[in-house]
């Protein structure tokens, strides 16, 4: 029970480090989509080695966590911000318990932190659900820095990535950004250079598509082939140098995803929407991770604006945005 004075994490009030300390902190982390994604064959352990290329894009997840006064830090609730752009039945999927990775990532920093509290979460999304865009993850890393500046934890990007990265392999990229190379099961991650960057349209779908199941639709694709997939290497040195000097149309034709033909075997629509971009004029397309997100390449600001409007124009939900961004970021 709190007295007098005290404060929920035990400090007295006048304590500089408690009043130093914010009660709110609100964070934005990006979404991801991927340029590159080769996929190796299934391993013993379940998991398939990747070659990616990650790049952060201006759709971002919006974490504001505030302080719970008087409540245990294991008390951690979560709502779904009234400024959310995704449809009712999407965000009705998201789980609200210990399983939505918010919640999950600031127990992980509540464990660290020396006068943690409880703490309520209000995720706003933008990032599509199962899309393929690592929405959950973008979460789970602003979640990650929310905590530690709510409870002044202290922790560096590279503490945080390794939390991040118990929670799943696209977690440490949602906190770097930019741009990177994801080896092993994609968490291993290089920066990248990209200094400049590049207009894209994303094509969301209105359901979802489950990872797991993408991965093994591309198993049984493979085998079906009687093909055996090569080790994913390295990721193409075209990518990464269209990428260094910022150039749409030399990075076009390097864009490829080995789960591309997985998602479109379970969702057959999507490559007809693919034709229809490329019809349009994207320099290229790609199905964006696991998908079912789809990703344009375009020339510029303008062109992404114009490739944008023509698919809306027949039905289509289509965003302009640019990549690379920032990862995840405290807003003032
Ligand atoms: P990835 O590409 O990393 O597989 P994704 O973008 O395809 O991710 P997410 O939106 O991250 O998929 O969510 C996948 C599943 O994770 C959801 O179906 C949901 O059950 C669960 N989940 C847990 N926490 C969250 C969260 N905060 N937001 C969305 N989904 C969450």
């Amino acid at each position: 029970m709190e007295t007098a004075g005290s404060t929920p994490g035990g400090l007295d009030a006048s304590d500089p480090l408690w009043q130093a300390a914010p009660r709110r902190v609100k964070v934005r982390a990006p979404g991801k989509i991927n340029a590159f994604f080769k996929v190796g064959p299934l391993r013993e352990d379940g998991y398939h080695a990747v070659a990616s290329t990650y790049l952060a894009v201006s759709r971002y997840e919006e974490v504001a966590a505030t302080a719970r006064p008087g409540t245990p830090p294991s008390d951690i609730t979560v709502s779904i911000g009234a400024g959310s752009s995704l449809d009712p039945e999407q965000l009705a999927g998201i789980p609200l318990d210990g399983s939505n990775l918010a919640v999950r990532a600031a127990l992980l920093v509540a464990d660290i932190a020396e006068n943690p509290t409880g703490v309520h979460l209000e995720i706003t999304k933008h990032v599509p659900i199962a899309g393929g865009m690592g929405g959950g993850s973008a979460d789970a890393a602003a979640a990650l820095v929310a905590c530690d500046a709510l409870w002044h934890t202290g922790l560096s990007r590279e503490e945080l990535s390794h939390l991040g990265a118990e929670l799943g392999a696209d977690v440490p990229f949602a906190l770097l950004g930019g741009a990177a190379v994801g080896l092993g099961v994609g968490d291993q991650l290089t920066a990248a250079l990209a200094p400049t960057p590049l207009h894209w349209v994303l094509v969301p779908a209105d359901y979802g598509l489950s990872t797991p199941v993408v991965y093994g639709a591309l198993d049984a694709l493979r085998a079906a082939a009687g093909t055996v997939a090569d080790e994913p290497g390295q990721v193409e040195a075209g990518v990464l140098a269209a990428l260094r000097a910022g150039d749409a149309r030399a990075l076009a034709p390097w864009l490829h995803n080995d789960l591309q033909a997985a998602a479109v075997s379970l969702a057959p629509s999507l490559a007809d929407v693919l034709a229809e971009g490329d019809g349009l004029g994207a320099l290229a397309s790609l199905v964006s991770g696991s998908g079912p997100t789809l990703a344009f390449l375009a020339a510029d600001a303008d062109h992404a604006q114009e490739l944008a409007d023509a698919l809306s124009g027949r039905g289509h939900r289509a965003w302009a945005v640019e990549g690379p961004v920032h990862g995840a970021h405290i807003v003032p």
